[in-house]
């Protein structure tokens, strides 16, 4: 029971945490460091925060306030037969105040400290006891006649001071249900049978300044658990900034920062892991922009990188998210191709080298008076070939291609020298027909 407890808190305070740490994440710019430092206090925080710990602050604390007024409403009613014991006339009174109207008032707190409320109901409800409490032990006191008077009333000022320790509310309201309870105090000794004037007016000083402690202390260990919150939040945010900056650095180092496509590296690296995971019918074609030279010369530098974006753009767009396309070299991209047969693999090479031919270059509106083609050499990987063999091959159809003409796709041979280990079943067929 005791460990079920335990972990329900802790996953309450993980959810707690994970909820404060979204707020402070969202709001990044509006959060500040200085708001998770040491000093900062809690109106500084975004409502959002606030919120967040407010709701976990009731749960932890209004089980204790709830408690409380438990025990108080049972002992409360136990007492009646303590009453009856020390006087037998106040039987009527006590069951009237004590069962009925402080048994129902305390019955509506502890009913209203069961659904999370305000701070403002929170610290009327303290009043409320202190009010309740000390004018009940007051008027049986009254009742009771000069003996029991003073007694009762240092009960009811005890039991307010047990009721300080254990709601957790703001000081002001903690402060302003001490004010009361001794307002009420010197009140009723103005107008009750007093023995011993003096005596009253030290017990009820000893009891305030009891109460004003309780209520020190009891903002001493808030303000620490307030800072624990927030030096848990602090350490959460850096943590999950780190992680952020980390996958947006890995990120940047596996782009070409002209294209966005992946670089040659990250490339290859995910061209390894396709072909280690077993995929079949992978097919790479290499892409080189034809006269590549004589565009930047003519043009220049900044028409032809806006060149090498557009191709880039245009190839991707030729192609479906299991495929890859990488910016190899200079105006060199090379695609892989997953699960595409020869004539697939050679229909996406000519449609993308259709539509590169179909780019207007240039600015907007100014294209430039010359049209762009590529040449592309394609392979097919065969059995467990690896894949920097058959970029090998691809890139040698490119030169085939470039040689005969330019603005065309190649189909690289199968390899036929031996370098290729044992075929697939049914690989046989595949070479045969490239
Ligand atoms: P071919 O048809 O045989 O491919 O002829 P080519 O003129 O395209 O020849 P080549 O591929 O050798 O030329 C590549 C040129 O691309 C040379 C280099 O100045 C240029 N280049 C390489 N990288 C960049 C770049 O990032 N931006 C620009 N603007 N030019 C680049
Ligand atoms: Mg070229
Ligand atoms: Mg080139």
């Amino acid at each position: 029971m005791l460990t079920l407890e335990r972990t329900d808190h802790r996953t309450r305070s993980q959810r707690v945490y994970n909820e404060a740490l979204k707020v402070a994440m969202s709001d990044r710019v509006m959060l500040p460091d200085h708001l998770l430092t040491s000093d900062s206090r809690i109106q500084d925080m975004p409502r959002g925060i606030r919120a967040v710990y407010d709701s976990y602050y009731w749960a932890a604390h209004s089980l204790k306030a709830r408690a409380w007024l438990q025990a108080v409403i049972v002992f409360n009613i136990m007492l009646i037969g303590f009453d009856a014991f020390l006087d037998p006339s106040l039987i009527l009174p006590s069951l009237v105040i004590r069962g009925a109207i402080v048994t129902a008032i305390l019955l509506a707190l502890w009913i209203l400290w069961g659904r999370e409320r305000g701070h403002a109901i929170q610290g009327a409800s303290l009043i409320v006891v202190s009010a309740t409490i000390v004018t009940e032990a007051g008027i049986l006191g009254f009742a009771g006649g000069e003996p029991l008077f003073e007694r009762y009333l240092n009960g009811g000022l005890f039991t307010v001071a047990t009721a300080i320790l254990f709601f957790p509310i703001a000081f002001v309201w903690t402060m302003a249900a001490v004010t009361l309870a001794m307002v009420l105090y010197v009140v009723m000794l103005a107008i009750g049978p007093v023995t011993e004037p003096l005596i009253a007016v030290f017990t009820g000083c000893f009891y305030c300044s009891a109460m004003v402690t309780f209520a020190s202390t009891r903002k001493a260990a808030l303000r620490s658990h307030w800072k624990s919150f927030k030096s848990k939040v602090r350490e959460l945010r850096d943590q999950e900034t780190l992680e952020q900056l980390n996958s947006e650095l890995r990120l940047a180092a596996s782009l070409d920062p002209l294209t966005g496509a992946l670089n040659r590296r990250a490339a290859q690296e995910e061209t390894t892991r396709i072909c280690e995971n077993g995929a079949e019918d992978v097919a790479f074609l290499m892409l080189d922009i034809d006269d590549f030279k004589s565009l930047n010369d003519r043009y220049g530098h900044a028409t032809g990188d806006d060149c090498i974006r557009q191709v880039a753009q245009c190839i991707a767009e030729n192609l479906r998210s299991c495929d890859l396309v990488s910016r190899y070299g200079g105006e060199e991209f090379c695609v892989v191709l997953n699960g595409a047969t020869k004539d697939c693999a050679f229909a996406v090479a000519e449609r993308i080298r259709e539509s590169i031919e179909r780019l207007r270059i240039g600015e907007p509106g100014r294209p430039i008076d010359r049209t762009v083609t590529v040449s592309i050499g394609l392979a097919l990987r065969h059995g467990d070939e690896i894949p920097e063999k058959t970029i090998g091959r691809a890139d040698e159809a490119l030169y085939t291609a470039k040689r005969t003409g330019k603005n065309r796709t190649v189909i690289a041979p199968v390899p036929s020298d031996g370098t290729n280990p044992s075929p697939r079943p049914g690989e046989q067929h595949r070479r045969a027909v490239a």
